[in-house]
């Protein structure tokens, strides 16, 4: 019996990880599931299950979750402190799948316990890269990529030395607008921006998807969990999006891999390794496909990559930066204050503001301070976004 805990188990790679622990359940015991406002769906799960605990992040539904477990034996609680005290309960497996900053608090403590942490939350290496890898070396703890990026180059790079590897390419669909002209780029909406082209992802991700701040993350989230300088990580376009990563080594060979667009795959891999066992996923048919395609990223059409680069070169605390200024603009496009292009422009701007602040950005890396220059880049784009809208 492996002991397992969902962190965002209600979302959409929470729903995918659930799919695959529901088909075998004799071999999972579900310890906790974690979600937000949707307590019917986190209530369900949790009793479908068998789960010992259900956590709600919101404080002020507490009493809807212990009404809709009432009888079922399922413990209930909520909020911020109960998400860290349902990592800190003894597992072998913990996924980690919330969604922004808030995924980094319960995923260190989930490493401290020394099990194995599957990470789709990419905002966690990204903010505290150094921070969670080190943590869970101390622990002997398990750190696995669910990012499909990453990981293929993990699965790529099975049995080979890190030294011998030249560069990595991640690919990227070119998300929503990849084929709009550049100037109608200002007048995106919302709705627009939350269809992607080759797959069903939560609201955030998919609309980082557009605007490529989603590459930007993975470009930082690979520097820091494989450990690889940022100038041999290159990205390129794959419309298909059926290559999720190439491994370059030095002796000129590249391991691609391949498989169709579908997380159960990279959630699948975690949950089995280091075995690899058969997942309901649809089997790749080259010659229906015919032909694959490769591009560039044009860099005026997505600056994010060029920030993910200079967040890279600046390092410490600039990718909690990045990252909260990126969520809080993201907040404000959502919300209609800023337009799609805004993004990028909020984002460079507290990042121009904070990067010479070296007693911010060169502090130690703790989850306290990770939280101080976090606040400071929410309050610093919020004020760009008041004087974009003026
Ligand atoms: P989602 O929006 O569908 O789900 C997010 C989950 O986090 C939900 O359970 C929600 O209740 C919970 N949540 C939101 N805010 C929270 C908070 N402040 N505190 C506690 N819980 C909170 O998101 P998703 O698409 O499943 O993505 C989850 C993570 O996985 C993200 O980091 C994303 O970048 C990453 N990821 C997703 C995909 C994908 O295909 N969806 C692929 C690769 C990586
Ligand atoms: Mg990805």
């Amino acid at each position: 019996m492996k002991r397992v805990s969902i962190f965002g188990a209600t979302g959409s790679i929470g729903q995918s990880t659930i799919d695959l622990i529901a088909r075998s359940p004799e071999a999972h015991d579900v310890v906790a599931l974690t979600g937000g406002r949707n307590i019917a769906r986190l209530a369900q799960d949790a009793i479908r299950l068998g789960a010992d605990l259900a956590v709600t992040a919101q404080d002020d539904l507490l009493d809807d979750l212990r009404a809709a477990l009432a009888g079922s034996g399922v413990e209930a609680a909520a909020g911020e402190s109960a998400l860290i005290e349902a990592a800190a309960r003894p597992t072998d497996w913990v996924m980690s799948a919330i969604v922004g900053a808030a995924g980094l608090a319960p995923g260190l403590k989930a490493l401290e316990q020394g099990g194995t942490l599957a990470l789709a939350n990419k905002e966690s290496l990204v903010t505290a890269g150094p921070l969670l890898m080190q943590t869970a070396r101390a622990h002997g703890a398990t750190v696995l990529p669910v990012d499909s990026e990453h990981s293929a180059i993990f699965q790529a790079l099975a049995g080979e030395d890190m030294a011998a590897v030249e560069r990595i390419i991640i690919t990227a669909s070119g998300g929503a607008f990849r084929d709009w002209p550049l100037a109608d780029l200002e007048r995106a909406t919302v709705e627009e921006a939350s269809r992607h082209p080759n797959w069903a992802m939560g609201q955030r991700i998919t609309i980082d998807s557009a605007s490529m701040f989603n590459k930007a993350l993975e470009i930082i989230e690979t520097h820091e969990f494989f450990g690889i300088d940022p100038q041999r990580i290159e990205v390129l376009v794959h419309p298909e999006s059926l290559v999720h990563a190439l491994v370059g080594f030095r002796d000129g060979a590249v391991m691609a891999h391949l498989g169709v667009s579908d997380m159960r795959h990279a959630i699948g891999y975690a949950l089995n390794w280091p075995a690899r066992e058969a997942l309901p996923v649809g089997r790749l048919d080259l010659a229906a496909i015919g032909q694959l395609n490769f591009r560039h990223p044009d860099e005026a059409r997505y600056p994010a990559l060029r920030l993910a680069r200079e967040v890279m070169a600046r390092g410490g605390l600039s990718g909690a930066v990045f990252n909260a200024a990126k969520e809080a603009a993201l907040d404000g496009f959502i919300s209609g204050r800023i337009g799609f292009t805004g993004m990028a422009g909020v984002v460079a701007a507290v990042l121009d503001r904070i990067g010479s602040n070296e007693g911010l950005i060169d502090a130690r890396m703790s989850l306290d301070n990770i939280r101080a220059a976090d606040h400071m880049a929410r309050r610093l784009a919020e004020e760009e976004m008041r004087e974009r809208v003026t």
